[in-house]
């Protein structure tokens, strides 16, 4: 059955009910972007770009990041390809950076809040993504997208900027712009986001973080801070029905490599789901034996159970042969 799998890898990933969804691939590194591609990835989902910027003394010029977005774009010519700006401040840090210092950094500046003390870092940034996508012509799909979004109000920032730096450098065509849904406010507040956003991407990693109040770095919560837990597919069916038609949402949590989980997003309408390269054969085939609307006629259920053990034990019933 593997080999079967990844025998149908690059071909799209099309559920019983006719509805395509998209597998795109998490990566850290431009060389990731390649093996993804090898991996049948429909896009990249994820890519992080704090990755760069770990473990040096300065950041990386505008020149280096122009480099490395230019060939995450390379390797995948045509296809989506969704950069994540700086996303640090939290459980990563780095010495050029100086986030007032937090009893509770997870609560504190991070991700989109850390750049109004620093403009210059996402500045920098956009002149990179902007000249990396304007370098690679027509085949660029260049999406940027936003992390740890609370209010519509940010990204509008982030827009502003971004085309102020695109209209500096004589840039005419700008990337999409998206938010990352990871905080409850933005799930529950997503048609807001969504009018400023051309598509929403759920982090299931920190939604589930803020929504149990758990820690995911926390070994002894690890158990219990499941991103099947009611209250979470409660926020990610509220952005998915907020965002309506016009505002694609996707999933680039952990979670959606998890078969089970990928297929109740999907059966919620998600557009594409984003995993480790080596999850893309295994998921797509799952994909193609989902009859989603069995799994849709669940879903009122599911949300009505207490904890996500109860969520999983419903969903033991629904039978899955391409795990
Ligand atoms: C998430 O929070 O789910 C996510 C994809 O981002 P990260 O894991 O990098 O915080
Ligand atoms: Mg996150």
């Amino acid at each position: 059955r593997r080999m079967k799998a990844e025998a149908n890898a690059h071909q799209r990933a099309i559920t019983l009910g006719g509805t395509e969804i998209g597998i795109y691939a998490n990566i850290g590194t431009a060389e990731e972007a390649y093996a993804a591609a090898e991996s049948g990835a429909d896009g990249i989902g994820l890519f992080r770009s704090e990755f760069l910027f770990l473990d040096r003394d300065r950041a990386p010029s505008a020149a280096d990041q122009q480099d490395a977005y230019a060939r995450a774009l390379a390797a995948l010519p045509g296809k989506p390809v969704i950069i994540r700006l700086l996303d640090i401040g939290a459980d990563k840090q780095v010495p050029y950076v100086q986030a007032p210092s937090a009893p509770n950094p997870a609560l504190g500046i991070r991700g989109v809040r850390l750049w109004q003390h620093q403009p210059e870092l996402l500045e920098t940034q956009l002149d990179a993504l902007l000249r990396a996508g304007q370098d690679a012509g027509p085949d660029s799909n260049l999406h940027i997208m936003v992390p740890m979004v609370t209010e519509a109000r940010e990204l509008a920032w982030v827009r502003q900027r971004m085309e102020a730096r695109a209209s500096a450098l004589g840039i005419e065509t700008l990337p999409k712009l998206g938010a990352m849904i990871e905080v409850p406010s933005a799930a529950l507040n997503a048609g807001t986001l969504a009018a400023h956003a051309d598509f929403l991407s759920i982090g299931t990693n920190d939604l589930t973080q803020y929504t149990l109040a758990m820690d995911r770095e926390a070994d002894a919560l690890a158990s219990f801070a499941d991103a099947l837990h009611p209250a979470v597919l409660r926020l990610i069916k509220e952005t998915i029905d907020q965002a309506g038609a016009t505002c694609p949402v996707g999933v680039c949590g952990g979670a959606a490599a998890e078969t089970l989980a990928a297929c109740v997003y999907a059966a919620m309408g998600v557009a594409e789901l984003s995993v480790e390269p080596t999850r893309i054969a295994t998921l797509k085939q799952a994909l193609r034996r989902l009859d989603e609307q069995t799994l849709i006629a669940m879903i009122p259920d599911l949300l009505r159970q207490p904890d996500a053990a109860h969520v999983r034990a419903r969903l033991a019933d629904f039978s899955l042969t391409a795990t």
